[in-house]
């Protein structure tokens, strides 16, 4: 439809709930940084637009955390422990002889809302933010969609921890898309799953119907499997060429992604004799990257390659620079393999600083990094360093009630070293 039609509309919200510290979106990072604030004793809201916690890690099915899995701070280690207590994690070994340390998915949910209520964070799932009010840089209260209907919730300091910096965009402040303002994004990816079938068992039909059919590997999209528990394997494909940020353009990759599942599932059931039949789909496809947010600092690739530190480092990565080339759907990557390794680097709180806000910081995907830098510091470990610290640094504004750009980092750093989270470069 091309016609562009001005609507006014004008509706009683009620402002339902308050708090002092709302998070928005409820993934690895949303859930570390509310933990964080409810556990120095703040209210706190979680919404998450989702039936269950965890983000990419549950919904998108990605079952592994990259990166150093000790040291990522306090909440971390107490999701990690929670793991742990349902023999649900494979065992530790350092980043540098372990890449991925792969866990169960499906009780990684449990794990994350017991935590949640552990610390009194107020969960509101099912609940999509919609819009704010926003009062001279300053968020006054969100309005979300939950199963009640429009409601409002009115806060003191706001964390956007969406993947796709939706609150920093919806309120107003500047964002990024891509790479020098191409709005290119990293290609998606769906998990899904397959059940080994015994050798008398019948195998599903895959109708030729709805999908390309697949007739020999070289024209597999990048095809990663792994094992997924016993009789079952975990299966990543990429699909490219969408924009998760646009409504039309992500529907098309969903459902893209699903046909493209089929087609490689009758190849390897066709072509390489696997007894497999579909188990489950991750109900979403992998976003690799939405909008980012620009921040107070914009993390580089030069950071990462130098190694750089911060006095206001809040956070540490440590993975490879995983920029998945955007308009390939085969094994490759923008940079070429040799310039991949990045040696430990810190992340400033200033990168979580969103510009020109008062009162909204940013955690996770929502970063504020160049593309690149971003590919490294996404992954679920320093997420949740910078989730952390994101709650953390929320507490100190409240508690002194200044702008966020107006927090002392470096005592946010001491008090995350204090808690668990190692920042040595
Ligand atoms: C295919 C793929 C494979 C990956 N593999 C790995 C891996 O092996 N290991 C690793 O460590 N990392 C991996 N990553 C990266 C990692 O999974 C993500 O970068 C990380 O989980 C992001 O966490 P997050 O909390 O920032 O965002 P997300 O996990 O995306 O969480 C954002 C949350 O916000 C919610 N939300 C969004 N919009 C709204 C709204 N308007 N209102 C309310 N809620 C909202 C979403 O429902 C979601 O729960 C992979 C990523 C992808 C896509």
């Amino acid at each position: 439809m091309d016609q562009n039609i001005q609507l006014n509309y004008s509706a009683h919200v009620p402002v339902k709930y308050s708090a002092d510290i709302v998070v928005v979106g409820g993934g690895i990072a949303g859930l570390t940084a509310a933990c964080a604030a409810a556990k120095m004793g703040k209210s706190v809201i979680l919404l998450e637009s989702f039936a269950i916690l965890g983000g990419n890690a549950t919904s998108g099915g990605v079952g592994a955390f990259c990166g150093e899995t000790r040291g990522q701070g306090a909440i971390f280690d107490e999701i990690i422990t929670g793991l742990e207590h349902f023999h649900a994690i494979v065992p530790y070994q350092p980043y540098e002889q372990l890449e991925a340390r792969v866990f169960n998915h499906e009780i990684l949910p449990l794990v994350l809302q017991e935590l949640a209520l552990k610390y009194n964070v107020k969960l509101l799932l099912h609940s999509k933010l919609a819009d704010c009010v926003v009062d001279n840089g300053r968020i006054k209260e969100i309005i979300f969609c939950g199963a009640s209907g429009l409601e409002a919730i009115s806060g003191k300091n706001f964390i956007d921890c969406t993947g796709q910096a939706t609150l920093v965009h919806t309120a107003g402040f500047e964002t990024m898309k891509g790479a020098n303002g191409n709005h290119v994004q990293l290609p998606m990816s769906l998990m899904f799953f397959v059940r080994h079938l015994k050798d008398n068992d019948i195998i599903p039909k895959i109708p030729d119907d709805i999908i390309a059919p697949i007739k020999n590997c070289d024209d597999l999209p990048m095809t990663s499997i792994w094992p997924n528990g016993p009789h079952s394997n975990a299966i990543k494909i990429k699909i490219v060429g969408s924009d998760s940020t646009d409504t039309e353009s992500l529907t098309d990759a969903e459902i893209r992604a699903r046909r493209k599942m089929l087609s490689v599932l009758k190849y390897y059931v066709e072509n390489e004799n696997k007894k497999w039949m579909l188990d489950h789909c991750s109900p979403i496809i992998g976003i690799r990257e939405g909008r980012r947010a620009v921040g107070e600092y914009i993390l580089k690739v030069a950071d990462l390659r130098a190694g750089g530190s911060f006095d206001d480092a809040v956070a540490r990565g440590v993975f490879y620079l995983d920029g998945h080339d955007p308009n390939n759907d085969k094994r490759t990557y923008i940079l070429p393999h040799d310039q991949l390794h990045v040696p430990p680097y810190q992340i400033p709180l200033r990168s979580l600083i969103v510009k020109g806000a008062y009162n909204l910081l940013v955690a996770g995907r929502c970063l504020s990094a160049e593309q690149l830098a971003l590919s490294s510091a996404r992954v679920m470990t320093t997420c949740a360093m910078t989730g952390q610290a994101a709650g953390v640094a929320a507490v100190k504004a409240t508690e002194d009630d200044c702008a966020v750009n107006q927090i002392d980092g470096k005592e946010i750093s001491r008090i995350l070293q204090k808690n668990g989270a190692i920042m040595r470069t």
